[in-house]
C-alpha cells in the first residue's frame, strides 16, 4: 500500500494561489510512488479564497478544507490542519509558492532514512526587501539570544512531520503556538534542508513589520522566563551604582559643594521611570498569557469543513 502525506496548507486572502499550489502539488505527486491529501485552511479570508478552494475541491477526492469562523492567524490554520491530518506524515507549507513543492521528494526521502522532522531553511534571499532580512536576522539572533532553544536563521514554516510527532502535536493546546520553537523543542530526529525560497506568486506578504515584531517577542516570551530576570540583574547593576555615588555625596557634603544638577536628577528619574515602565511590560506580557491560557477557550473555531468523522 502506498504511503499518505497530508499536506497542510495555511491560506489568508490568497484566492490566485490556490489553483496554481494545489495543480503543482499534483504535479510533484504524479512523479512519485505516494498518495497525497491536501487540507486547506482558510483563515476568516475577506476575498474569494474560500469559493476558489471549494470549488477546486469539487474536481478532486483528495482536497479537503477548513473554514476558520474568523482570522486566527497563520500558526492556528497549521496547528488546524495538523490536527486534522491523519496521513503517515504531515508537512505544511505556505500558500504563496514561496516554498518549492519541488523540494518535497527530498523531504519524503529523508523521513524515509529515518527522520521524523525535516525543516527547511531559506538561503538568503537577494529579492527580499532589505528591512524584511535585516528584521529576519535580528529576530532570531534576538530569539535564540533570550530563550532556551536554538533556532537556525531562516527556519521556513515548510516542513515534514513524521505521525508520531503530528500526534504529539494534537496535545498542545497553546492558545498562540510558535509552531518553528515547539518542533524545535520537541527533539525527535531531526534533518534540515536549505532552499531557495521563489517569489510569491500573487498577493501581497501578510507578516508586516509590526506582526513580525509581534511574533519575535511572543516567540521569546513563550518559549523562556529569560526577560523576567532582567529586571533582577538591573536592579542589581543600578543599586550597585547607586552606591559608588555615596563617597561623592559625603565629599560634597564635607566640602560645602553647592547643590546644583536639577536637569541630570530629572534626566535620571526619566530614566528610570522608562525602565520601570518596560519591567512592568514585560512582567505584565506574561501575566496575560497565563490569563488567556487560564480561560481555556477553544484556540480555534471552524465554522464548516469538508472532512468528515476524523
Ligand atoms: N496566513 C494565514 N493567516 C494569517 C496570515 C498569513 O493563514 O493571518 C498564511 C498565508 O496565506 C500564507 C502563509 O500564512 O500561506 C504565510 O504568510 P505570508 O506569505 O504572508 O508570510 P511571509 O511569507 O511573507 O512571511
Ligand atoms: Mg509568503
Amino acid at each position: 500500500m502506498k504511503k499518505l502525506v497530508s499536506i497542510v496548507i495555511p491560506a489568508y486572502n490568497e484566492a490566485d494561489n490556490i489553483f496554481v499550489i494545489a495543480e503543482s502539488i499534483k504535479n510533484v505527486f504524479s512523479s512519485i510512488h505516494y498518495d497525497y491529501e491536501i487540507i486547506l485552511v482558510d483563515d476568516g479570508s475577506a476575498d474569494h479564497t474560500l469559493e476558489k478552494i471549494k470549488e477546486y475541491s469539487n474536481t478532486s477526492e483528495n482536497i479537503f478544507f477548513l473554514e476558520f469562523s474568523k482570522n486566527f492567524g497563520h500558526q492556528l490554520a497549521v496547528k488546524a490542519g495538523m490536527d486534522h491530518a491523519y496521513g503517515d506524515c504531515v508537512i505544511s507549507m505556505d500558500c504563496d509558492m514561496q516554498h518549492p513543492p519541488e523540494l518535497i521528494p527530498e523531504m519524503l526521502q529523508k523521513w524515509e532514512e529515518g527522520f521524523e522532522v525535516v525543516y527547511t531553511i531559506r538561503e538568503e534571499d537577494k529579492a527580499l526587501s532589505k528591512g524584511k532580512r535585516s528584521s529576519s536576522s535580528l529576530f532570531y539572533k534576538l530569539l535564540n539570544w533570550l530563550s532556551d532553544i536554538d533556532l537556525e536563521p531562516g527556519a521556513a514554516d515548510f516542513r515534514l512531520l513524521d505521525q508520531k510527532v503530528v500526534n504529539i502535536f494534537r496535545n498542545f493546546h497553546e492558545n498562540e503556538p510558535f509552531l518553528r520553537g515547539l518542533v524545535k523543542w520537541l527533539g525527535f530526529k531531526q534533518y534540515a534542508i536549505k532552499y531557495n525560497p521563489a517569489a510569491r506568486f500573487s498577493g501581497k506578504s501578510k507578516y508586516t513589520v509590526k506582526k513580525m515584531f509581534r511574533l519575535a517577542l511572543h516567540g521569546v516570551t513563550s518559549f523562556s522566563i529569560k526577560p523576567l530576570y532582567s529586571a533582577v540583574y538591573l536592579g542589581f547593576i543600578f543599586s550597585f551604582a547607586s552606591i559608588l555615588y555615596i563617597p561623592y555625596v559625603i565629599y560634597a557634603f564635607v566640602n560645602n559643594v553647592e547643590v546644583s544638577g536639577w536637569a541630570s536628577m530629572l534626566m535620571t528619574i526619566v530614566f528610570f521611570g522608562g525602565l520601570q515602565l518596560i519591567i512592568l511590560g514585560i512582567i505584565g506580557i506574561y501575566v496575560g498569557k497565563m490569563f488567556m491560557q487560564t480561560k481555556n477557550r477553544p484556540n480555534y473555531i471552524i465554522r464548516s469543513t469538508n472532512i468528515q468523522n476524523k
